[in-house]
């Protein structure tokens, strides 16, 4: 059977995309994905794409163009990235390029009343999970997703007394999960917990959180003064490039005086 997907599409703005995200306005919208750089607060790309579309879709290839353009191949040295960026590709995709990364952990609420997957420990030697009961969860196979699965012995489960705190499958078998990727999504954990990790994340707030409050603030990027994409990324433009404007006057002016 083959699957079909409802988009709503605007019918005064079809290029516009349908948002609908915890705690922002739900409606047709478009997102302005902006780069800031850390040491001068220049924003450095704007990049719109229609409010449906996921932060984390553009990252890569945007931060791909900024490097060839700015000759930064070899010598971006970090970035600071707020959760939504938190995939597996886009960690692997740093890790690779060896730049130091850090971004905003998601809070994984875990099934109530289910031992959460942390309580099972990775040893990867062996390529196996071992559970609180001290029973190997070892590999199974990999979904289209790129997630290996760890599955447990039903058979040693169903004599198990923490059963019905670990799962609640119908055949009594625990499956976790891990990316092929995962070993990059530890490393961006890690620098995330090292000194210069938590002090270049809190620069997020002074930096690009600040231009994007100011561009709405003071610039009026929160609305859309025309209808469709390329329209929308003229006035983003042209907002990034007074916010610009107003930085290098004051960076130069404190230079002066
Ligand atoms: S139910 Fe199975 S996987 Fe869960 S703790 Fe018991 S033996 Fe381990």
């Amino acid at each position: 059977m083959t699957e079909t997907k409802e988009t709503k599409v605007s019918t005064t703005d079809p290029e516009s995309g349908y948002m609908v995200r915890d705690g922002k306005p739900e409606g047709f919208f478009y997102l302005d994905h902006r780069t800031v750089d850390h040491k001068f607060n220049i924003v450095t790309d704007v990049h719109i794409t229609p409010g449906n579309v996921h932060d984390s879709t553009p990252y890569l290839d945007r931060l791909e163009l900024q490097m060839k353009k700015f000759g930064f191949e070899n010598s971006l040295e970090a970035v600071a990235l707020d959760a939504g960026y938190f995939t597996a590709a886009i960690c692997k995709g740093l890790h690779k390029r060896n730049i130091f990364a850090v971004i905003g952990g998601r809070s994984f609420t875990p099934t109530k009343g289910l031992i959460a997957k942390w309580r099972f420990k990775y040893d990867a030697q062996r390529d196996t999970y071992i559970c609180p009961q001290n029973h190997d969860l070892p590999y199974s196979t990999t979904d289209r997703e790129g997630y290996r699965q760890y599955k447990s012995n039903p058979k040693v489960c169903a004599a198990c007394p923490m059963l019905n705190e670990c799962t609640r499958s119908k055949n009594k078998q625990r499956v976790l999960t891990r990316h092929v990727w995962q070993d990059s999504k530890e490393w961006v954990k890690q620098n995330g917990r090292s000194r210069s990790g938590k002090y270049l994340y809190r620069l997020r707030y002074q930096t690009v959180e600040r231009s994007f409050a100011d561009a709405k603030e003071l610039h009026g990027l929160r609305y859309c003064r025309l209808r469709g994409k390329k329209k929308v990324l003229e006035q983003a433009l042209m907002t990034a490039i007074c916010q610009n404007v107003k930085k290098i006057a004051n960076h130069l002016e404190r230079q002066v005086g």
